[in-house]
């Protein structure tokens, strides 16, 4: 919160207007008749006046039948459509990373050469066809 009225650079005002003035319903009707009967009441700019076929929403326009490009709601859609596209692509993309991280495991059988079954790695023999064992 600033303490503006401390700053160096503000004075108390000289003249000020007294402050009943200020809820006197007589002044402000005085004032009201001086700033306001003076001259044309300004109502708003000459472009702000509405051509025929415009629509203050895109549902007055189709509640008139008329036709609408809804470019925006297109926009929001394919807006819509690449986050999500983006959101699945990164997801999609951390599951593979995931899957290629986890390295095979040390194998502990090895095949033997005449019969093709399993063997323990550290065997001499097959136990199955009693050949060597491939190193
Ligand atoms: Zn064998």
């Amino acid at each position: 919160m600033s303490d503006v009225a401390s700053l160096p650079r503000l004075r108390p005002a000289n003249c000020q207007l007294p402050v009943s003035w200020y809820f006197d319903p007589e002044i402000f009707a005085r004032e009201k008749k001086l700033l306001f009967d003076a001259g044309s009441g300004y109502v708003g700019h000459e472009l702000m006046v509405p051509n025929v076929g415009d629509y203050q929403t895109l549902a007055a326009a189709k509640e008139a039948g008329a036709v609408t490009i809804n470019y925006g709601a297109f926009l929001n859609l394919v807006l819509d459509f690449l986050i999500v596209a983006l959101a699945v692509f990164l997801l999609v993309r951390a599951v593979e990373r995931m899957k290629k991280q986890e390295a095979p495991a040390e194998p502990t059988t090895k095949k033997c050469n005449e019969c093709l079954s399993e063997i323990p790695k550290a065997a001499r023999r097959c136990a199955f066809c009693t050949s060597p064992a491939p190193a």
